[in-house]
């Protein structure tokens, strides 16, 4: 039996198409098949979608899924329940599992567990260098044969700049990115939190903002040359205007931030709740103000959740001892319609392309529109809806989150992934 879903009266915003208006969105086997004024058809599933906005599903290209490895974290079940509620409909896993995804094998692992238990989309990316290590380049092709759709040492970065020159090189061939974690380890080992007056008066160790920026300076000089570079969760201000003046020298660099890098300040370390110790560091305001400046004249590209779920033992412990990361998948929406869209009146066309077909030309995925013909990925949102984050709520398997009890605005009521409700609030 054919599967029809006949969504009404929605605000359809498709930001790679760039139409903005109201429509009916009709699903058909699994695809988009009509986008127009007063659909009528029979035998459907019909969703009012009065007064909210129905786009195409997100995708969120930073996700660290912990599976295999560390299933009292997240498991591939979980996390893409966790990215239905949070309307993304494709997820791409880093490779910082264990084992570690450097292997054809690993990948294969991945995609065939994502098929069993996930309900959305999981794209993998691969490790660059075997045990992420930074030393010898893991096997990219054969990763690619399995499912691999970038390359990533996310959590690590490749400290020698000839490995990170190789790794462009050999990616290039196959004409997929490499995502750097950008970051100098011998300006922020070991820190805890953003360096400045505050780490002082807190008495905590400093990670510099230059530990990210002249990371970034290298490897935006070695893709100038060498590659396609696609910059990991910036955070500085530096990083923003590096990135910025290598795309105005035709660099082929994109980058992505993190809503936590616009929405909160260092000053969520204070009281040391360790929910907000996350690498990159949250950083300064002035930092913010530069972040919201790229995001603004697209600087930054793709707005990702680096969603890097830990458990209460983990996070349970002196601010020191804690571990890095925040889970992000279920608070990206309303953060980007409370933070963007209301606050610093950004155009929802320009902060959904950041999570739609952004990410989706970056990556070459075949996803993140509303075309007919496309994946019926769609994800429906009430960008008016009072929501107050609650730990109870989260569906992660982990309730890591420094906006625990904030009230903010948009709420997402349903999920459609390929034709099939996978969420409904
Ligand atoms: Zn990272």
């Amino acid at each position: 039996m054919v599967e029809i879903i006949l969504i009404k009266n929605g605000q359809v915003i498709d930001p790679a198409s760039g139409k903005n208006g109201v429509a009916d969105v009709l699903i058909e086997d699994g695809k988009i098949a009509k986008v127009a004024k007063n659909i009528k058809a029979q035998n459907t599933t019909v969703i009012d979608a009065k007064a909210c906005w129905v786009l195409p599903g997100l995708i969120d290209m930073h996700t660290h899924l912990r599976d295999p490895g560390w299933p009292e974290q997240e498991t591939i079940a979980t996390g893409t329940r966790a990215a239905a509620r949070g309307g993304f409909t494709s997820v791409c896993c880093m490779a910082n599992t264990d084992p570690v995804a450097d292997t054809a094998s690993v990948v294969k692992y991945i995609v065939s567990k994502a098929k069993a238990e996930g309900v959305v989309n999981v794209f993998p990316i691969g490790a660059v260098t075997k045990g992420l290590k930074g030393e010898e380049l893991a096997e990219m092709g054969r990763m690619l044969d399995e499912g691999a759709v970038a390359f990533s040492d996310d959590g690590h970065p490749i400290a020698s700049a000839g490995v990170f020159r190789k790794a462009l090189e050999y990616a290039g061939q196959f004409n997929v990115p490499i995502i750097s974690h950008s970051e100098e380890l011998g300006l922020s080992e070991s820190g805890d939190m953003n360096e400045g007056a505050l780490s002082t008066q807190l008495g905590l160790r400093g990670i510099p903002a230059l530990a990210e920026s002249e990371a970034v300076a290298r490897d935006v000089g070695l893709a100038k040359e060498f590659g396609t570079l696609h910059v990991a969760h910036v955070s500085t201000a530096q990083s923003v205007k590096t990135i910025r003046d290598a795309k105005k020298q035709k660099v082929k660099v994109t980058c992505e931030t993190a809503p936590h890098y616009f929405s909160l300040t260092e000053e969520a370390v204070k009281g040391y709740d360790t929910n907000a110790k996350v690498n990159p560091p949250l950083r300064t305001q002035a930092d913010v103000e530069e972040i919201v400046a790229g995001l603004k004249d697209d600087t930054i590209d793709v707005i990702a959740t680096d969603h890097a779920p830990h458990t209460i033992d983990e996070k349970n412990v002196e601010f020191q001892r804690a571990a890095n990361g925040m889970i992000g998948l279920e608070t990206a929406v309303p953060l980007c319609i409370t933070k963007l869209i209301k606050e610093r009146k950004m155009n929802p066309l320009k902060v959904f392309a950041k999570l739609t077909v952004n990410p989706a030309k970056i990556l070459k995925l075949n996803k993140g529109t509303l075309a007919p013909g496309a994946d019926a990925d769609v994800v429906i949102i009430d960008p008016e809806a009072k929501v107050v984050i609650k730990k109870e709520d989260f569906v992660s398997a982990s309730k890591n989150s420094p906006f625990i009890s904030q009230k903010l605005t948009g709420k997402v009521l349903t999920t459609v992934v390929g034709g099939k409700i996978v969420f409904q609030a």
